[in-house]
């Protein structure tokens, strides 16, 4: 039960063993806190008894607040905090937090269904939010209870796009037949927010990417039998082109498949590199080399395979793999599309694959230009906040100027998609996806280096308050890597 207190009563309590502090006029007991406090006792001693708000917010987040809320006595009487908390699912009040539609400005695209689709969202991801993050950290492979848990509202097909959605639930009450790609681009922004690069690879790297390959390619019979499992998170999947000696350069692949001699089965025998997901990947839709050119065959996870995990920048529930195929007996009817024709295959694929790292990149910036903004109101250097020094205000401009332009690009390219059948997007779209993603990279590099000034020691320090920063300047080259396919 909070009670309410003067400022004079909050002042006697400033030794050691009775520690009470204020901050943004709530009244917290520290007594039993300052031995656990991160930073050591002597910061929190120095405010006993005294208002605590400019020196906890010049060091904090205010989800720190929220942790420690237990230690939360009162709140001093007559006065109003002037901090508002965000619940989950809020749309962020910081500016240029929120893409142009969701700062209140006309949109061609979006409308309120699209609202209330992103709210539905955010609200399932926030109550994710504290696991995810864990999950991150501990590069744990993401429990079944954590992926079905995505499966059940919708939120792994809903990553594949309108073609995978088919009777499908969605978040905030969308049809299935509403659902275009500008639903989807905001679910991978969404889950873009939980800032877990890692992890978003480990859960859904490698399935948004090589399940349109089933979706597009497979039998029917195939379809059936294995979407329904790969969408509720009962099965994991993973595309698996990449060879330690084929890179960009697909048509050099080594893997071969050979039809057994009673002509049931494909005989695969290869390896393959920096497989997303594929540490815990069921199903591996695998480029290969049949004589006449390359095929693309599913491969379950059955005798003859074998993963190992790969460490990378981001975190190791990515599980990212080096997988070997030893003699793996693979069904004929697991042929995706047209024997020696599996190019068209890979490269269809790519530009989705494209446009989903575009969208999270996308968000991902934007999460570290909203923490610069409260950053740079927030920290005091040489006697003023950091957002009064004209250069620091000249950075954020700069950032946002550029998060805008290819937030727009995007939304242009989200339209295209929706205006395109599969053919006409996979002959067109290439280009422009590529060159999208080239100048989102730089973007990223940017954003990343002018984010690390502002955030200062904090940019590099994995906890706290620069850690959205932190993870993009270790990670954002992830999105160079598939252009060079
Ligand atoms: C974390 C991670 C996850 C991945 N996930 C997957 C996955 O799930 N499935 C999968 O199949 N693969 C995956 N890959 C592999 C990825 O697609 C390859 O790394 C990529 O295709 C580049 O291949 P490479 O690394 O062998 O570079 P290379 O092909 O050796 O190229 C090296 C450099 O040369 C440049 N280059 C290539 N060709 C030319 C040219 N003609 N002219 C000028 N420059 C050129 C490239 O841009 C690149 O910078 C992943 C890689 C990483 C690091």
């Amino acid at each position: 039960m909070l009670k309410i207190y003067s400022r004079s009563e909050v002042a006697k309590h400033s030794s050691e063993n009775d520690l009470w502090i204020i901050i943004d006029t709530h009244v917290y007991d520290m007594s039993r806190f300052i031995d656990m406090h991160p930073g050591g006792s002597f910061p929190i001693l120095e405010v006993a008894g005294k208002d605590a708000t400019d020196v906890f917010y010049g060091l904090h987040k205010q989800d720190v607040l929220l942790k420690y809320d237990r230690y939360k006595i009162g709140t001093i009487v007559n006065e109003t905090p002037q901090v508002t908390f965000n619940e989950a699912g809020d749309l962020s009040k910081v500016p240029y937090a929120e893409s142009s539609f969701w700062m209140g400005f006309k949109s061609p695209y979006f409308n309120e269904r699209h609202t209330q689709f992103r709210i539905a969202v955010r609200k399932i991801l926030d109550s994710m939010k504290t696991e995810a993050r864990e999950l991150e950290d501990s590069g744990e492979r993401p429990p079944d209870a954590f992926v079905q848990k995505l499966g059940a509202v919708g939120l792994l097909a809903a990553n594949i796009g309108p073609d995978a959605v088919k009777g499908i639930a969605l978040p905030g009450g969308i049809k299935p037949e509403e659902y275009d790609y500008f639903y989807e681009m905001i679910v991978h922004e969404e889950f873009a927010r939980w800032s877990c690069p890692g992890l978003n690879s480990g859960v859904l790297g490698g399935m948004t990417i090589s399940v349109p390959t089933i979706i597009n390619f497979a039998k029917p019979e195939l379809k059936a039998k294995t979407l329904p499992l790969i969408l509720s998170g009962k099965k994991r999947m993973a595309l698996a082109i990449s060879e330690p000696g084929a890179g960009s350069d697909v048509a050099s692949i080594k893997t071969t498949a050979k039809i057994s001699s009673d002509g049931s089965h494909y005989i695969v025998n290869g390896v393959k590199k920096w497989i997303t997901t594929g540490c815990f990947a069921d199903y591996f839709s695998t480029a290969v080399k049949t004589g006449g050119g390359i095929s693309m065959l599913l491969i379950e996870r059955t005798e003859g395979v074998e993963t190992r995990h790969i460490k990378t920048s981001s975190g190791s529930s990515a599980g990212t793999a080096y997988v070997t195929f030893e003699n793996v007996r693979v069904p004929i009817g697991n042929l995706l599309g047209v024997e020696n024709h599996g190019f068209k295959v890979v490269l269809s694929n790519f530009n989705h694959e494209r446009y989903i790292m575009l969208c999270g990149a996308s968000m991902a910036a934007r999460l570290v230009v909203e923490d610069c903004f409260k950053w740079a109101n927030q920290r005091q250097v040489f006697g003023k906040r950091l957002i009064d020094q004209p250069v620091i205000r000249n950075k954020l401009a700069g950032m946002i100027a550029q998060v805008e332009s290819m937030h727009n690009w995007l939304e242009n390219l989200t339209y295209q998609m929706n205006h395109m059948d599969y053919k006409e997007q996979s002959i067109k779209l290439a280009g422009p996806l590529a060159l999208c993603k080239y100048q989102i990279t730089r973007m990223l590099h940017n954003v990343s280096d002018d984010a690390c000034q502002i955030f200062g020691g904090r940019a590099i320090t994995k906890t706290g308050m620069g850690r959205n920063v932190e993870t993009l300047q270790r990670t954002y080259k992830f999105t160079v890597r598939v252009l060079t396919f």
